[in-house]
């Protein structure tokens, strides 16, 4: 694993971040804490300085937990599952890649597991861990906190932001696919879930 060091953060600045992903999250967190300062190294080391302003249409964010960091994440890059430029890989794991799609500089961002020790070493007078994490990851250095590596990210047309590329009717439900996630079977084109169970099982008949 290349270790990178992170740029000077300057453009960043963090307490306003902070302020404004905890109001959108609606708490104040751990999660908060380590999304935003992951946030701003990540967008740091591929040279994204203003995510929502020039640099809004060259990043694409994946994501591999769905926790409270998550909302950081968003916040301060202005990614989404709706504008397709936040990417859901449902790993588990606390942990984001950053992408700049013009340059194609990627770095992966993993939050350190010995960084909830440090934390309570940190403020071994604050008794409540939760608390004493959001203390200290506010001024732990960035090297306690994370790992970072350069990774290379494959993007297909089909996972880029804008209008689909095609919508298709899959031949057992009727249901409409968009964006290429149907599924061919001995000629015919299905959806996911009628060709592998989906998340959801039909309980009776159709409503409307
Ligand atoms: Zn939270
Ligand atoms: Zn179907």
């Amino acid at each position: 694993m290349a270790k990178l060091k992170a740029l000077g953060n300057t453009q960043f600045h963090f307490p306003d971040l902070l302020k404004e992903s905890s109001r959108l999250h609606g708490h104040l967190c751990p999660g908060q804490v380590l999304g935003v300062r992951m946030s701003i190294v990540g967008l740091a080391e591929i040279g994204i300085c203003d995510p929502k302003g020039d640099d809004r249409k060259r990043i694409i964010v994946f994501v591999e937990m769905d926790r409270c960091a998550t909302d950081a994440v968003q916040s301060v890059t202005g990614c989404s599952l709706g504008h397709r430029t936040m990417k859901f890989m449902d790993y588990g794991k606390m942990a984001v890649t950053f992408v700049h799609l013009k340059t194609g500089k990627a770095v992966r961002v993993i939050a350190r597991e010995d960084s909830r020790q440090k934390a309570k070493e940190y403020f071994p007078e604050i008794e409540n861990k939760y608390e004493a994490q959001l203390e200290a990851y506010k001024i732990m250095s960035e090297e306690d906190l994370f790992d970072i590596m350069e990774v290379h990210v494959k993007i297909n047309p089909q996972d880029m932001p804008g209008r689909p590329l095609r919508r298709i009717q899959c031949e057992s439900c009727g249901e409409y696919v968009q964006d290429m996630r149907e599924v061919y079977r001995e000629g015919k084109v299905f959806c996911r879930p009628c060709t592998a169970a989906g998340y959801y099982e039909p309980v009776g008949h159709a409503i409307s």
